[in-house]
């Protein structure tokens, strides 16, 4: 049996379990053991399913989806993120599969920034820059977690507090990440964090797709529409220069959707492919669409809604079939593509952009959706 459901897209509609041969019921939610750590913290694998096949799992550690199961329009169903089978790989280090990033994700130039008259030091662990909050961050920590079930979602709340100073930032850093995921086919993520000191906070989910499956090849088929018209042009190591510019001419052009591929060789440098911010049209003003992804094979299709300014476009350009992916897959160049909704990069050094800065009394709150469906 086959259901439709309307998106604002008339092509897009949902299969319902019937077509697979587990048919989850209704929202539900279930956890199992996942390792420990080297300390023994006890880490737990939490499992969402909805009434449609999709299966979504999210780990304590470093409040990480590691699985997303989405059927095809056949009905076929795949893990569509990139992932790991282990604990000890995700604490070794994965190119941030799934994880929250933070306490600022992206990049923070030359990993220094002055904030109320105090020069703060980070580490370097990108070249000369500041990366995802530092080698040992949020998405290397154990959070706790709390399991909910409601008549309209069932989910996650994971919560974490930073110190003040933790890899070299001010401010307690109290955060609240919660995945939820509701018969809609819409994995929801809502980021909440307060501080007792000025501190910059821009939290993102590192998901890596391949909407043909995980270990099925390269990205370079799936088309991609990106709701903006600007983006933000860096230098040689990926820090901004500040200004915002057109995407017009240029094979950063995705306001029609194109194949990931076509122009994609025409983008310079070592290793090449798409590494950029990209400016949303919404201009983190509201909820708003920002990218839609088609895969013509399979048909699925993933939406991405989010009320931040920007999206962080990654063509999975470093992977290299080093990594031990999920099941002995080796994730090659291309096999997987990122977007990172969240405010620009290296905000906290470029006036000019909007401010990633919380202060105390404040409450930072921002919330994306992924929704998963299929094209005919
Ligand atoms: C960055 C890439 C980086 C990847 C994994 C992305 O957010 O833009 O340059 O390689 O994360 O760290």
């Amino acid at each position: 049996m086959l259901r439709t459901a309307c998106l604002g897209l008339a092509a897009l509609a949902f299969l319902t379990a019937s077509t697979a041969m587990t048919q989850p019921a209704a929202l539900a939610i279930k956890s199992a053991p996942f390792g420990k750590l080297a300390d023994g913290t006890a880490i737990q694998a939490h499992t969402l399913t909805n009434k449609n096949g999709i299966e979504a799992t999210v780990i304590d550690f470093g409040a990480t989806l590691i699985s997303l199961k989405a059927p095809d329009k056949a009905g076929k169903i795949e893990d569509i993120a990139l992932g790991c089978d282990k604990l000890d790989d995700y604490v070794k280090g994965t190119p941030y599969f799934g994880c929250t990033t933070g306490r600022v994700c992206n990049r923070i130039a030359k990993g220094e920034f002055t904030l109320e008259g105090k020069k703060y030091t980070l580490e370097k662990n990108n070249g000369p820059n500041h990366l995802h909050g530092g080698k040992e961050a949020i998405d290397k920590k154990a959070w706790k977690a709390l399991e909910f079930k409601n008549p309209d979602g069932v989910g996650v709340t994971f919560t974490y507090t930073s110190k003040d100073g933790e890899n070299g930032y001010p401010g307690t850093l109290s955060m609240r990440v919660t995945y939820t995921l509701n018969d809609k086919n819409e994995l929801r993520i809502d980021y909440e964090a307060t501080t007792d000191k000025a501190t910059p906070v821009n939290l993102t989910n590192h998901g890596y797709w391949n909407l043909a499956g995980h270990g099925s090849g390269d990205i370079l088929g799936h088309e991609l529409q990106l709701m903006a018209d600007r983006y933000t042009p860096t230098d040689d190591t990926l820090i901004p220069t500040g200004k915002i510019v057109a995407v017009e001419g240029t094979p950063f052009d995705f306001r029609t959707p194109k194949t990931i591929g076509s122009r994609i060789g025409e983008i310079k440098g070592d290793p090449g492919g798409y590494d950029l911010n990209y400016a949303l049209n919404s201009e983190g003003k509201k909820m708003a669409l920002a990218a839609r992804v088609v895969e013509p094979k399979s048909g699925r299709v993933l939406e991405i809604e989010t009320d931040q300014p920007g999206v962080q476009f990654y063509s999975g350009n470093f992977l290299d079939g080093k990594q031990a992916g999920r099941g002995g897959v080796t994730y090659k160049k291309h096999a997987g593509f990122c977007l990172e909704t969240q405010h620009f990069p290296d905000s906290v050094n470029q006036p000019s952009f909007p401010s990633t800065i919380l202060k105390p009394g404040e409450t930072y709150k921002t919330s994306t959706i992924h929704r998963f469906g299929v094209k005919r």
